[in-house]
């Protein structure tokens, strides 16, 4: 599992700082796939990129597994997120140097571990990069480079995957595609599964949604449909209505 744990991040001082999340206590359990819904700026990037070590707290914990990350050297981050953690980020971050086989290739590679080819070839097939595999990133859609990112992330099977936007630039069914197989990897490897989402279509996948507005954990809603994520966005409209009066 994974815990935020009185997770506050300010970014900036002074004049300019910028409270992004503000006492945010949350779970993520094993075996369960959760989306994180909420406007622009309420805080999902700065919340994932906390819980995956990527960046640091200014105060409070993040628990993944049995450890609290903050307290962590570096180097042991490094090596816990290798083994651990898979992350899709907003904006892909593949190498461009380095095919869209490369790229996915690299978490293995990175982790001195092989891939398991009958795995990547699942992944390859599902995502249905077949034939771009010695393609730069330069040279794919933003549609496929996302679909390398998500390989890419699924690559190693890890314990843990934090997923920002990752079907922001999928059509209706390549993005059903994603969440099908998600849905099916956070029980079959029972994994923890976190994905930041604009689309209720796609929250309606997880089992749980989470929802943030202005820092602060707004409601969770349980086994989600479109239309009770729909109605739990509106109810969140209402209260920043209300605050703004
Ligand atoms: P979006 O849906 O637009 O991706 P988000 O919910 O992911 O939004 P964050 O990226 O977490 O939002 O940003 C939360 C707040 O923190 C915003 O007000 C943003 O301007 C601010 N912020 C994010 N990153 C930085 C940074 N590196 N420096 C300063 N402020 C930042
Ligand atoms: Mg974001």
């Amino acid at each position: 599992a994974v815990r935020a744990v009185d997770l506050t991040k300010i970014y900036g001082e002074g004049e300019v700082a910028v409270t992004a999340l503000d006492h945010v206590d949350v779970s993520f359990e094993r075996g369960v796939f959760t989306a994180i819904m909420g406007p622009s700026g309420s805080g999902k990037s700065t919340l994932m990129h906390l819980l995956a070590g990527l960046d640091t707290a200014t105060s409070g914990q993040v628990i993944l597994g049995d450890a609290d990350i903050t307290t962590l050297t570096d180097k042991q981050l490094t090596i816990l997120r290798r083994e651990r953690v898979g992350f899709v980020f907003q904006s892909f971050n593949l190498l461009p140097m380095f095919t869209a086989e490369q790229n996915i290739a690299l978490p293995s590679e990175l982790a001195n571990t092989a891939v398991d080819p009958t795995w990547l070839d699942l992944l390859v097939d599902t995502f249905g990069l077949r034939d771009r595999l010695s393609h730069k990133p330069h040279q794919l859609s933003g549609g496929q480079q996302q679909r390398v990112a998500i390989a890419r992330a699924l690559s190693t099977r890890p314990h843990v995957i934090f997923a920002d936007e990752p079907t922001g630039n999928l059509d209706s069914r390549s993005g059903a595609e994603v969440l099908s197989f998600l849905r099916r990897s956070v029980r079959e490897l029972n994994q923890t599964i976190v994905m930041v989402t604009h689309d209720p279509a796609a929250a309606a996948y997880a089992d749980r949604v989470v929802m943030l507005a202005d820092g602060r954990i707004a409601g969770t809603i349980d086994d989600p449909t479109p239309e009770s994520v729909l109605a739990g966005l509106d109810a969140l409209r209402g209260l920043e209505t209300q605050a703004a009066r």
